[in-house]
């Protein structure tokens, strides 16, 4: 199934204008293009990761093309705890008292071996990541995004995610877990509810992730974080905002979560 017709999305060039989106991972790879592709496109966009320099950088690029101040929210989400996410809860609503958007993206992948021999404290540190810490920042920031007309929830997973396959370990555990929690809170969140819930799946993009999980692979044959931001508009913007509980592939098809 298509999300839209057979023609390319053409997305208006103020598709996000006033809208607030929070983007997890926002310093490097698919986050770092989304979140420049949703400044162009005139939200407000939080930049949420763990370098603070890759944060700074992206925010000095976006700065000028911004219509507010983008916001850099420096956080690990292997160590980050409640108290810290209620923090910037605080000052999220004191800012801008509604969130519009929420961008799972940020993810480790962690080794690739297998469960016999998987570090232990490692399986820890990526399901902390990849699973904890978007459960934790979904469940504190919910009151936010009740307060937009429309707000968007995505969360980012993957081939492994819908399928564990041998020798993904903890990330493609997490990526599960994660599918578990969106489907389970879409299922709790009515259709006339102002916030929806989906997930994509990027496929494979050229990224230092994908580097890692693929060494062999020439980069060159696999595409770049830019051709997916048409789907990732889409599902940000409000022309989506009847589309909840799927999943999103690369190829633009999506499946009700109930049948998956
Ligand atoms: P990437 O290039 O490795 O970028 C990941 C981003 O997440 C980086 O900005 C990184 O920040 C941040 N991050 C990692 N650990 C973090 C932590 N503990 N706390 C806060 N931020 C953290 O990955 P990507 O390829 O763009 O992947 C983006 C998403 O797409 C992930 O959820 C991934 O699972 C999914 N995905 C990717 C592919 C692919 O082929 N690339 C395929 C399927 C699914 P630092 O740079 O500061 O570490």
């Amino acid at each position: 199934m298509l999300f839209m017709s057979d023609s390319p999305y053409q997305p208006a060039s103020d598709l996000l204008k006033d809208k607030v989106i929070l983007v997890t991972g926002a310093g490097d790879g698919i986050g770092r293009v989304a979140a420049k592709t949703f400044t162009d496109h005139g939200a407000t966009v939080l930049l949420l990761g763990k370098t603070v320099s890759k944060l700074e950088a992206l925010y000095d690029e976006i700065l000028p093309k911004s219509r507010k101040e983008p916001g850099i929210i420096p956080m690990d989400l292997a160590t980050t705890t409640v108290a810290i996410i209620e923090e910037l809860v605080v000052v999220l609503q004191q800012r801008y008292g509604r969130l519009d958007g929420l961008l799972h993206n940020a993810a480790i992948l962690g080794d690739r071996v297998p469960v016999e021999h998987y570090d232990i404290e490692q399986w820890q540190t990526v399901m902390q990541a990849n699973y904890h810490a978007p459960f934790l920042l979904t469940r504190l920031l919910m009151p936010l995004l009740r307060a937009a007309p429309k707000a968007s929830l995505l969360f980012t997973s993957s081939g492994v995610g819908a399928i564990p396959r041998a020798y993904w370990g903890a990330y493609a555990a997490s990526k599960y877990a994660l599918e578990g929690f969106a489907k389970l809170l879409a299922d709790e969140i009515d259709t006339t509810s102002n916030i929806r819930v989906n997930i994509i799946n990027p496929g494979a993009t050229r990224t230092s992730m994908r580097a890692a999980a693929y060494p062999g692979e020439d980069p060159v044959s696999v595409k770049m974080p830019e051709e997916l931001m048409p789907l990732y508009l889409y599902l940000m913007g409000d022309d989506s905002s009847a589309d909840h509980a799927f999943t999103f592939n690369s190829d633009h098809s999506k499946q009700p979560f109930n049948q998956a």
